[in-house]
């Protein structure tokens, strides 16, 4: 046994942080004192001079391995840019904002319905945006999504996800049933109801005997599913380039159950959804079979949607990112 050095060795070797380092540093210390003050006692001087030295060799031989060790967990240390040891029990964990909260709503609600999620370029050709949605480049309809251009007049920023439906008609053979979320841009100026830039969600079916019977009964269900199995539904005539027959659909407005408010206008009805049969035409120019094929398609505004199910007044309240807002819906 030469000064318990095995037992030194080993608990520096097995010590999990600096505090445990330091602590066999100041046994160390106390350790020596005690053999400084036994060395003080031995008379003979031969027999000091060896003890001495046998002090210094187990100092020198365990004194540098704790150096190394505490190295070791300094420079760990300098490496970890946060403080992990710092708890703050008042911080507060986030929540989803209310667009996503109804989209996922949304989603999982169509998904049962058997669509599939498909995203598309933000940045769109007009080929897929205008074009090929039976809008030529002369066709007045283009002038209700006046939008922003990249590089005008064939790139531009989509007017509606629609251009998605075309892209994955091109590369799918029917039956297929898709919804294509995004944001969409539009030249409005900020106002109650109008942001330039907001989010919708459109739907596409296309196969063989799909009629306008199978339109009704997915929308239907999806308002009844969002809104509550009470929510009476209407379609009305009405005109898009893309599809034909066309409609617009409202439903009962939940905030008064038809008896009239501000939020529907008195009407007792809220417009939420543009819908209609696939017009051959967009068929033909996506490479899809139109003899063969029939299908149809429906988009809304998911901001429009949002306000009417959380009751807010105003659009823009949905990017002012204020919590107390968040915390009452
Ligand atoms: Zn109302």
């Amino acid at each position: 046994m030469i000064f318990n050095e095995e037992k030194f060795l080993s608990k520096i070797s097995v010590a999990k942080n600096k505090n445990e380092v330091l602590k066999i540093n100041s046994e160390l210390k106390k350790y020596l004192k005690e053999l400084y003050s036994e060395l003080k006692k031995i008379g003979e001087e031969d027999e000091k001079k060896l003890f001495g030295k046998k002090i210094n060799d187990f100092k020198n031989k365990i004194q540098p391995e704790i150096e190394k060790k505490l190295k070791l967990f300094n420079e760990n240390l300098d490496n970890i840019s946060y403080d992990p040891y710092i708890f703050k029990p008042s911080i507060k964990i986030g929540n989803s904002h209310p667009l996503i909260k109804l989209y996922k709503k949304m989603e999982k609600v169509l998904i049962n319905l058997g669509f599939s999620v498909v995203q598309g370029p933000e940045i769109e050709l007009d080929r897929y945006n205008f074009e090929k949605l039976n809008m030529p480049h002369y066709h007045p309809a283009r002038d209700m999504q006046d939008t922003f251009y990249v590089i005008s007049p064939k790139v531009l920023l989509r007017s509606h996800t629609s251009s998605v439906q075309i892209r994955t008609m091109e590369k799918l053979e029917p039956p297929m049933s898709i919804i294509s979320p995004g944001t969409v841009y539009r030249v409005d100026d900020i106002d109650t109801q109008h942001t330039p830039m907001f989010y919708q969600v459109e739907g596409l079916t296309v196969g063989e005997k799909i009629s306008f019977a199978n339109l009704k009964f997915v929308l239907i269900t999806f308002l009844k599913e969002i809104f509550g199995s009470s929510t009476d539904v209407r379609f009305r005539p009405t005109y898009y380039p893309y599809t034909e027959p066309s409609a617009a659909i409202d439903m009962s407005c939940p905030k008064c159950n038809k008896n009239g408010c501000a939020t529907c206008s008195k009407t007792g009805w809220i417009t939420v959804l543009g819908s209609g049969m696939v017009h051959p035409k967009v068929f033909e120019d996506s490479g899809v079979d139109s003899e063969k094929y029939t299908g149809f398609a429906f988009g809304l505004g998911l901001n429009r949607l949002a306000m009417i199910y959380f009751g807010m007044n105003e659009i823009k309240k949905f990017y002012e990112n204020d919590v107390s807002i968040w915390n009452q819906l």
